[in-house]
């Protein structure tokens, strides 16, 4: 980066620090009209979003509109629709103590924010907390990854086309950048990437005590028992994974299923696959590639680890270095040491582990970081709700993956290594606000009348 871009940036910081009173006073109304606004730059834009994201990893049209244009459209609608209820201060009852008191709480906008998003959903993740953060009456610089240019180039379009520079900017750039940004105080940072990128943020943070919200990754299990049809299983766990061709903080990272339907889940996993992509999966459109050549040669790396420590590969382990293609892959009786069993693979992947025991399964989980979600495929009740009791994870969702990300009522979020704050509608709202308490105290009978100086026995007598 050269000398005068840091300037540059300097120069897009100090305006909306000083910039951000203004902003934070926008009625309430005047934030909608702004939503609407980026709902109506988006929409016009449709057809370069989507090209953006087929430029930068081949994704196909339906995933770009279903998975990038319309989260942000639904979120932006719910937004409009709900803002002026969230955002209204709230009065709350009082105790014995204040007797008479206006007790409220008003939300207040945090300030000059900063998001930093990552490359696997390039326009959604730029985008989607923008949303949250707008309404709150914040600034924003958006710092999307170096590695999706295409798509942000029409994010920087789209958001230069509905807010002045010291309102909300974008910043392009690489590491360089982001650690030129992270130097700076911001009243709020919100974060989506690795665990291992979440820690460098959160100590940024710590520095200016900015607070964080980290939405993050991990490896998220489904777990199959033996009260449901595979078929039916099989169709959403495949789904689930590959999607964005794996590369989604919330896939079903490994599959744990009870032993006596190991094979008959292979089996039925394989006749699927090649039902849906033919014998070439690779000629298929809807499958995405591999962002870059590191990511390739990573996934590549833990495929043949855990062949070479033993595990057998039923389907896939097949290979298209010039076209960033991995084949689909099933692995099953993988090593306990193989690495693919403690990185988030963020690939086509899916390793199979059989247990014979619930408990069994439940330790494998609990024996990692906590994931970002849990899918549990069963019938049985008191099973999903003991496994959600016995484990920590993100969310939990039953015979489905993914979808629960799109319910408006629900936060998203993780648990520690999987994230810290949950953002999305209302909880996004909150994240991005100060909940101020505000406490008029009735004069009449104010505590301090019985509790002040000089303490004497009659004050005790109160205590
Ligand atoms: P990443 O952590 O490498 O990068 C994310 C952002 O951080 C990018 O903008 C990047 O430029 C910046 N960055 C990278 N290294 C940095 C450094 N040393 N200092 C400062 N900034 C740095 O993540 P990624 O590879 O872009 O995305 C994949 C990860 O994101 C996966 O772990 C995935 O699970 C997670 N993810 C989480 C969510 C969620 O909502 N929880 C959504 C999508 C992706």
């Amino acid at each position: 980066m050269l000398r005068n871009e840091f300037q540059i940036i300097d120069q897009i910081y100090d305006s909306q620090v000083e910039n951000k009173f203004i902003i934070k006073k926008l009625t309430v109304n005047e934030r909608i009209i702004l939503l609407q606004k980026l709902e109506e730059s988006i929409l016009a834009h449709r057809q370069e979003i989507t090209q953006g994201l087929h430029l930068d990893f081949r994704k196909s049209i339906i995933e770009a509109e279903s998975t990038e244009i319309f989260p942000i459209i639904s979120e932006i609608r719910l937004f409009r629709k709900n803002l002026k209820k969230w955002a209204k201060t709230k009065s709350v009852s009082n105790n014995i103590v204040f007797f008479g008191s206006n007790a409220k709480i008003q939300y207040e906008a945090k300030g000059n924010c900063l998001i930093i998003s990552p490359w696997n959903y390039p326009f959604q993740l730029a985008l989607v907390h923008l949303v949250a953060c707008i309404a709150a009456g914040n600034t924003a610089i958006v710092k999307p990854s170096e590695f999706s240019p295409n798509t942000n180039k029409v994010v920087k379009k789209i958001i230069n086309s509905v807010f002045s520079s010291n309102h909300v900017e974008v910043v392009k750039g690489e590491i360089d950048v982001t650690t030129h940004l992270l130097n700076k105080k911001f009243d709020h940072i919100h974060f989506t990437g690795s665990p291992k990128v979440g820690k460098i943020i959160m100590a940024a943070g710590a520095k200016h005590l900015s607070s964080v919200t980290l939405e993050l990754g991990g490896k998220s299990p489904l777990i199959i028992d033996d009260t449901m049809p595979l078929e039916t299983i099989v169709s959403k766990a495949i789904w689930g994974k590959l999607v964005n061709n794996g590369q989604t903080c919330i896939a079903p990272d490994y599959i744990l299923i009870q032993e006596n339907r190991l094979n008959d889940f292979v089996k039925s996993a394989i006749k699927y696959l090649e039902k849906t992509f033919g014998q070439d999966p690779k000629e298929s459109p809807d499958l995405a590639r591999i962002i870059n050549n590191k990511n390739f040669h990573r996934i590549r790396d833990l495929i043949q680890d855990s062949i070479a420590k033993g595990a057998k590969c039923p389907y896939g382990n097949d290979y298209d270095e010039k076209e960033l293609y991995i084949k689909p892959t099933l692995l099953t009786h993988v090593d306990s040491n193989s690495e693919i069993l403690h990185e988030e693979i963020f690939g086509p992947v899916f390793p199979i582990i059989s247990y014979t025991t619930i408990n069994e399964a439940i330790n494998f989980i609990n024996e990692r970081e906590k994931p970002l979600a849990l899918y549990i495929f069963s019938k049985n009740k008191a099973l999903i709700q003991q496994i959600s009791d016995e484990t920590s994870s993100g969310a939990v969702m039953v015979n489905e993956t993914l979808i629960h990300i799109m319910h408006p009522n629900l936060p998203f979020g993780g648990v520690n290594n999987s994230g810290i704050g949950s953002s999305t509608g209302k909880f996004g709202f909150e994240d991005f606000s100060h909940a101020k308490p505000v406490l008029d105290v009735n004069q009449l009978v104010s505590p301090t009348k019985f509790i002040n100086y000089p303490y004497n026995s009659r004050t005790q007598k109160i205590i």
